[in-house]
């Protein structure tokens, strides 16, 4: 299964200078280790950024043609393309920036704006009639890692992913290549804390399995880590076969740092 490296900007960088100079600094890494038939020259790896929306259409028009993808960090949970819905930005507006992907429930987006499964499930339906593919972020946070709630958790989050086969059931077949889920657990995000690989391993194993029985055509499902993935600890990730790329956040706003983690999946 080819990896999956994805680096989502969150709400950075602040100016659009800053968004040009990483993207051709990525550029330029990815062109040279071609050219010099290193690992990275993204035939072993996926990559993919995501930048914030205002920066979404200008980072999707550059990176087209390149070995980069590109995807949103969030869509509208409205079903409307266009309408009177301030602030928001349509499965349909994002499809026509190029961006063939976005993230979807992020912690950050549950935590300070109250996602829930059933407007993520409208988020789902909405990116996947637009084509976008979907990365599904679940993860636990600090309190129920603690109280050993984890699998629970998570389980309550990947079942949006059966209410929309319910919902749809004729999408089961091609869901795999639009969907990846990322398991990120909430307490390790920006915290430089990181789980053991073995407890990742079980838990993307619990998730794959999990999936899996949902529909059978769900039986391989891409499931990334991200939680504090750096330059220094992706290669013990990287090394378990049931991790199958990254999700990276702080790390991603370097090129250096976030081409040495795609290295490590390549
Ligand atoms: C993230 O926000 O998705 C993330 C994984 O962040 P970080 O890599 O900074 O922990």
């Amino acid at each position: 299964m080819k990896a999956w490296v994805i680096g989502n900007w969150k709400q950075n960088p602040a100016a659009s200078q800053d968004v040009d100079t990483l993207l051709e600094s990525l550029l330029t890494a990815i062109d040279d280790g071609a050219k010099a038939s290193t690992e990275l020259s993204n035939s072993h790896c996926n990559l993919m950024v995501a930048p914030s929306c205002i920066h979404l259409a200008a980072v999707s028009t550059r990176l087209k043609g390149t070995p980069i993808l590109c995807a949103a960090q969030n869509i509208s949970a409205h079903s409307a393309s266009t309408g009177a819905y301030t602030g928001d930005c349509s499965a349909q507006q994002v499809a026509d920036t190029g961006a063939m992907w976005t993230l979807l429930g992020h912690s950050e987006r549950r935590q300070y704006h109250q996602e829930s499964n059933e407007c993520l499930l409208q988020k789902m339906t909405h990116a996947l009639a637009q084509e976008l593919g979907v990365v599904l972020c679940i993860g636990e946070t600090q309190t129920q890692y603690d109280a050993n709630q984890t699998l629970e958790v998570i389980d309550g989050q990947l079942s949006v992913i059966k209410d929309l086969l319910v919902q749809q059931p004729d999408i089961a077949a091609s869901l795999s290549d639009r969907l990846i889920i990322a398991y990120e657990p909430v307490w390790a995000i920006g915290t430089g804390k990181v789980p053991t690989v073995t407890e990742v391993s079980k838990t993307h194993q619990h998730i794959k399995q999990t999936v899996a029985g949902f529909a059978d055509s769900l039986n391989e499902m891409t499931v990334l880590y991200g939680g504090s993935v750096n330059a220094d600890n992706a290669d013990s990730f990287a090394a378990d076969s049931m991790i199958n790329g990254a999700l990276v956040g702080g790390a991603s706003l370097k090129a250096e740092s976030f081409l040495a983690i795609a290295n490590a999946f390549s």
